[in-house]
Order: structure tokens, then sequence, then C-alpha cells
């Protein structure tokens, strides 16, 4: 699949670990349950279009996105499953959002209003959920403020409240617990007190990831899965705490543009933050800070080559980044580097990465550029 006149750097997306990962996610969580696949941010660097068509053919029941522009996207590539856009309504798209069967969470009166504007110059109504901030402290509806906003949404009559919704500060953490409870005991009251004007939402929703895995009791009818359908577990649900099986979706690759023996004493790279301790063995590979590679991993991550690991030594730059490959051995211009995944026993998460960047999984895969290719393997 590799084309050969590009660069060798790609990131491989294995669909069927992203489909293992819902099925194992679905058995653990439960059936009562329908599934948001939250695909946001191009699936967190997964690619949003091959994503979304291998979760619908495992059956998740809605998409989940932060931008109108990214609904589009995926109804532009003919994906027909309820599309839910997490981050609202901008002014000027309301037509979008009713032409292209979107529908918005929403948080604000204007936001109510201008599309209820909209839903009656088409002669049409409008399914919307609404976002509550029962302690995010992001964008929703304060949970206090909730009576007020719920009398005056009542009375857009083109706008139908299909769902409640609200998102947790602090569920990866098992000693916020009280806190996540607290969030849930004000989610209710906010659903008490739309019933009470008459709305009566289909979909109640709260969990995502780590809530929907560490806090059954906020599994409501609907959870929002981004992370664990992307293998992403490991630094975002609790430690302590059971989980299901999960395998990583996207390995990071590359090869050795060129290999240099360089004496003792020498530096490398900008700054020459990096000094050869010994006669090394270098290997410069064809990827940089532009495709994501956090230069904070400068002198300090790793890649693996031949099934072993070698450090990264001297700065990252924009489109290189140096690896010391003295110890791998043998190590030949043309050698597969890999920069998350697997390599013989040797595995680099990236988790791991993270850490060392003192960032979380979910940062580094979004973080993988757009000059990167996206491999496809094992779709539906
Ligand atoms: C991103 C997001 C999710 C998914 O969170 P994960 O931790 O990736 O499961 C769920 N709900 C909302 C509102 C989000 O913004």
């Amino acid at each position: 699949m590799t084309r050969e006149t590009s660069r060798p750097t790609l990131a491989e997306i294995d669909l069927g670990s992203l489909r293992f990962n819902f099925r194992s996610s679905r058995d653990f969580i439960g059936s009562g349950v329908k599934y948001m696949a939250v695909v946001k941010a191009d699936a967190y660097g997964h690619g949003a279009v091959e994503c979304s068509r291998a979760l619908e053919a495992e059956g998740v029941d809605w998409l989940g996105v932060a931008l109108v522009e990214e609904a589009v996207e995926l109804r532009d590539a003919g994906c027909r499953l309820p599309v839910l856009c997490l981050g609202g309504a901008w002014e000027g798209q309301e037509e979008t959002i009713l032409k292209r069967s979107i529908t918005p969470a929403i948080f604000t009166l204007s936001q109510a209003e201008r599309l209820h504007a909209a839903a009656e110059r088409r002669g049409e109504s409008l399914a919307v959920h609404i976002k509550i901030d029962t302690g995010m402290g992001r964008v929703g509806v304060r949970h206090d403020r909730v009576p007020e906003f719920a009398e005056r949404l009542v009375k857009l009559s083109r706008l139908t409240v299909e769902g409640l919704m609200t998102h947790f500060a602090a569920a990866d953490d098992l000693a916020e617990t009280d806190f996540t409870q607290m969030q849930t005991r004000r989610f209710w009251e906010s659903v008490e007190t739309f019933r009470k004007v008459g709305i009566e939402p289909e979909y109640l929703d709260l969990a995502n990831s780590p809530a929907a895995v560490a806090h059954p009791a906020t599994r409501s009818n609907m959870v929002r899965l981004g992370g664990i359908l992307y293998g992403l577990g490991g630094d975002v649900l609790p430690g302590s705490a059971p989980r299901p099986k999960l395998r990583p979706v996207l390995s990071l690759k590359t090869r050795i543009a060129q290999i240099k023996s360089v004496p003792e004493g020498e530096t490398l790279g900008y700054s020459r933050a990096f000094k050869t301790k010994r006669d090394s063995t270098i290997a410069t590979i064809p990827i940089g800070y532009a495709d994501g590679l956090c230069r904070g991993l400068s002198n300090v991550g790793e890649v693996i080559v031949r099934g072993r690991r070698a450090p990264i030594v001297g700065r990252i730059s924009m489109d290189w980044t140096i690896v010391d490959v003295t110890d791998v051995g043998g190590a030949a211009e043309g050698d597969p580097v890999t920069i998350i995944g697997r390599d013989g026993g040797e595995e680099i998460l990236a988790e791991d990465v993270a850490r060392m960047t003192e960032t979380i999984s979910y940062e580094v895969t979004c973080s993988i550029g757009r000059r990167i290719p996206r491999n496809y393997k094992g779709g539906p």
C-alpha cells in the first residue's frame, strides 16, 4: 500500500483494532445503552471518515464531532448516522445544520433563537441537544440557570429537545468520585427541571470513556466514547478500575533516510544540544515537529529500529529527527523505524510518548499532522 513516490513517513490505522475496541467496550459497558462514537478532531488523528465507516459497520448509534465543519465532512462522505455537534452552532451555520441533518448540542439562548428562526424560515423543525454545565465550567447552561433556560426554550416551537447532556471534569480520577457524583446529581436535577416544563428528551447522556468504564451509574441511556475506541485507555482510565481489553489502533512509522558514522565528541542538530560520547552510528529519520513529533521529545524520546529501542538525540527539527542507532547493530538506510507501535518485542504506545512530554495520549495522536498519510487496514 505504501506509495513508492512519497516520503515513507506514515500512520497505519488498524480499523480491525478500532472495531475490536468498540465490541470490547460494548461487552464491558453493556447493550442497554446507545453508543456515540466521538470522532472529533479527525477521530483523534485517526481519520474521521474511515473510522466512522468502520464503527457504523460495527453498529454504533451516533457520531459525535466538535465542529459543524466536521459533521459536513462526514455527510459529504455519505455517512447517514445521526451526528451530534458537541461544539454548538456558530452564527451563520444554521442553514447548514438544517440542510445536512446535523444535530447541534447547544448551550446559549441565542443559539436556540437563531436555529429556531432558521427552522421557521424553512418551514421545518429541528432536533437539538442541550449541554448542561454541572461542574466542568466550560460551555453549557450552568446547572443553576437551567430553570430560566428551560422556560424560554420551551417557547421555541420549532426546536425539539431530543437530548440533555453533560460532561465530566474528572471522571478519570477516582479520588474525585465525589465530584463526579455531584455532577451526576446536578444533571438529574436539571433533567427534572426540563420535565416540569414539559420537555421529555429521548437521550440523557453524561459519560465519556472514563466515566462509562469506571462509573457505571453515569451510563444512563447513551455513552459518548472517544479515547477507548482508539485504544487510548492507558492514561485516561483510572488505573485501579476494571476495564475493557483495548488494542492500539494507530502506529507511526518511517524509514531511515541516512546513516553516518560520527566520531566521539561531535555535536548534532540545532543548538548543538547533543554531543556524541563515543564513536556513534547516527540515523536521520524524515519526521519532525511539523508532523506532530513533539519537540519536547528532543534528547528524551525513543524509536524502535530492528526490534531495538534507539534514543532520539539532539533537537527535533521541523522535518528531521536524529536517532542514535549505535546499539542497534547493522542499522541501514531504508530500515523501518517505529515511532509509535510495535516492532519485534518492543512497543511504544502513544501514552508512553505522552508521558515523556507531560501530556496525554489524545494530544499525541491528535497532533499527527496532515503531511502524514493515513494507511488503513482491516476496513469494513
Ligand atoms: C471529547 C468528548 C467526549 C469523548 O471523551 P473521551 O474521553 O475521548 O471518551 C465525550 N463527550 C464530550 C462532550 C466530549 O467533548
